[in-house]
C-alpha cells in the first residue's frame, strides 16, 4: 500500500506534460494554418499578391519586378507622397532636427514643428486643438483605450478598423457593434443599453475602407445629442478626400465640426507620411497629450514625418484642385464600371471603389491576370471580408489619368468576364 501511495504522489507532483505548440512556433497552430493557406495559393498557380516590392514612388503607376503597372493599390490619394516639396521639406527637417526626437515630448522630444502641425490640422479641420502619435493604428487602439473603461459602453459599427475594435477591447469597456451605416440599430441598442453605463462612445469612419461608403453624419450626429453619448469618426480615408477642400467629412456634409467630439485621422494618406492624430476641444486634447500612454510613454513623431505631412497640407491648402481631380476621376471610375455592368456595391463620393467578384479563387486569380496585364490591384479576400465577399479593390488618386481608368475598366471588365467562363460558380 506504501508503494501505491509513493507511486500517486510521485504522479501527482510530476509536471504536467506541455504540448510542444505551446511553446514553438513552428508548431504554432494558427503558423500552420498560414503555411497551408500559402500552399494552397501554391497548388492554384497563384504568385502571392502581398508584399509584392515596390521599387520606386506608389502613385498612379508603380514598379514591381522591374515592370511599370497602373497603380490602384496606395493610399496616395493625392499625390502627395513623393511630391517635390513634401520630400523636399522632410529632407530640412532632417537636417535641422536630425532623424529621430530621441525622447517622447513630455520628456524632451518636443520640437516646434509637432506644435505647428497639430495646429495646423485642427484649424484644417475646424477645432480647437490636436495631438499626433507615431501610427493611425496605435491612434485608435490607445485613445479608446485609454478614454474609456468598464463602466462605459462603447458602440461601433460592424465595418469598423481593427484598430478601432482592438481599443474596445483594451478599454475594458461593453462593446458591442450596430449594423453597418444603420441609424436605426444603433438607435435600438442606445434605448436598450445607455442608463445602464456611464459613458457612451459611438464610433464611425469617414469613408469605410472595404466598401468606399459614407455614413449619414448628421443622422449619428442627432443621435449622439440625443443619447448624451460621445461621437468618435475616423477620418482616415476621408480627410483630404471628402468635401470641396478636402476637410473630409463635415465639409461633406457642412456640419459644424465642433459638433463631432473626437476626430482621428492618419498621416499615412493625404497627408503622405506615417503617424496618426486626434483632433477635438481644447480640454480633450490636454488631457490626451497628458495622460494616453500611447503618447506619453512612445517616441514623439520624427521630424521627417511631421515635416512631410506639415508640407502636404499646405500644398493641399494651396491646390484644391488635387482634390476636386480626385472626384472626378473615382466619379469616370465609377460611372465606366457601372456602364460596364461591374458590382462596385455601394461605393459613392469616396476614392475606394470595390470590384465585387465573389469566392476568393476568382478575386485572386482576377488581380494575378490584372498584374500581368499591367495593373496593380489588390484582392480583399475572407476573413478581412465576408465569405464570398471578395473583391479587387481601387484606390484612386488625383494623379490617375482619364486614359488610365479608361483602359483600367475596360481591361477589367474583359478579364472578369473570362474569368467567370474560366471558373464558373
Ligand atoms: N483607421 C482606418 C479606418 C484605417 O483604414 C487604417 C489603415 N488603413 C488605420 C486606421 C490605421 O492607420 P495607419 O495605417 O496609418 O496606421
Amino acid at each position: 500500500r506504501e508503494l501505491l501511495a509513493e507511486l500517486l504522489q510521485k504522479k501527482a507532483d510530476a509536471e504536467p506534460e506541455i504540448p510542444p505548440e505551446h511553446y514553438r512556433f513552428d508548431l504554432y497552430p494558427e503558423y500552420l494554418q498560414l503555411k497551408e493557406q500559402q500552399a494552397q495559393l501554391q497548388a492554384n498557380d497563384i504568385r502571392n499578391p502581398y508584399f509584392s516590392v515596390h521599387e520606386g514612388i506608389a502613385r498612379d503607376t508603380t514598379r514591381i519586378d522591374g515592370k511599370e503597372l497602373i497603380n490602384f493599390s496606395s493610399y496616395n490619394y493625392l499625390g502627395l507622397a513623393g511630391h517635390p516639396t513634401v520630400s523636399e521639406t522632410a529632407k530640412q527637417a532632417i537636417d535641422r532636427y536630425g532623424t529621430s526626437v530621441s525622447a517622447s515630448r513630455p520628456v524632451s522630444g518636443e520640437k516646434p514643428l509637432h506644435l505647428e502641425l497639430e495646429q495646423g490640422i485642427a484649424d484644417f479641420i475646424g477645432v480647437d486643438d490636436a495631438v499626433l502619435y507615431v501610427a493611425g493604428h496605435g491612434t485608435n487602439v490607445t485613445t479608446i483605450g485609454h478614454l474609456f473603461g468598464r463602466n462605459d459602453l462603447i458602440l461601433y459599427d460592424a465595418y469598423s478598423h481593427n484598430s478601432i475594435f482592438l481599443g474596445c477591447v483594451l478599454s475594458g469597456a461593453r462593446a458591442m457593434s450596430f449594423a453597418h451605416n444603420d441609424v436605426a440599430d444603433l438607435e435600438r441598442l442606445l434605448k436598450q443599453h445607455r442608463h445602464r453605463y456611464q459613458r457612451v462612445l459611438v464610433v464611425i469612419e469617414g469613408v469605410y475602407s472595404a466598401d468606399g461608403d459614407i455614413p449619414e453624419l448628421p443622422k449619428f450626429i442627432e443621435l449622439k445629442e440625443r443619447h448624451k453619448a460621445f461621437l468618435m469618426v475616423d477620418e482616415a480615408h476621408s480627410i483630404g478626400v471628402l468635401g470641396e477642400h478636402g476637410q473630409g467629412i463635415s465639409e461633406h456634409f457642412g456640419i459644424d465640426p465642433k459638433t463631432v467630439d473626437i476626430w482621428m485621422g492618419t498621416l499615412s494618406k493625404s497627408f503622405a507620411s506615417c503617424g496618426g492624430y486626434i483632433a477635438g476641444s481644447q480640454p480633450l486634447i490636454e488631457y490626451l497629450k497628458c495622460t494616453a500612454p500611447g503618447f506619453i510613454y512612445s517616441i514623439g513623431i520624427t521630424p521627417a514625418n511631421t515635416a512631410a505631412s506639415l508640407a502636404a497640407l499646405q500644398v493641399l491648402k494651396q491646390e484644391p484642385e488635387r482634390v476636386a481631380r480626385l472626384h472626378a476621376r473615382a466619379q469616370l471610375f465609377l460611372d465606366l464600371a457601372k456602364e460596364k455592368g461591374l458590382n462596385t456595391g455601394t461605393s459613392h463620393g469616396s476614392a475606394v471603389i470595390p470590384v465585387m467578384v465573389g469566392e476568393t479563387l476568382k478575386a485572386l486569380h482576377l488581380s494575378q491576370q490584372l498584374f500581368h496585364q499591367g495593373i496593380n490591384v489588390q484582392p480583399m479576400t475572407f476573413p478581412v471580408v465576408p465569405q464570398n465577399e471578395a473583391r479587387l479593390r481601387f484606390f484612386l488618386s488625383s494623379t490617375h489619368t482619364e486614359a488610365q481608368i479608361r483602359q483600367t475598366v475596360e481591361t477589367l471588365a474583359a478579364a472578369l468576364a473570362h474569368i467567370e467562363t474560366e471558373i464558373p460558380a
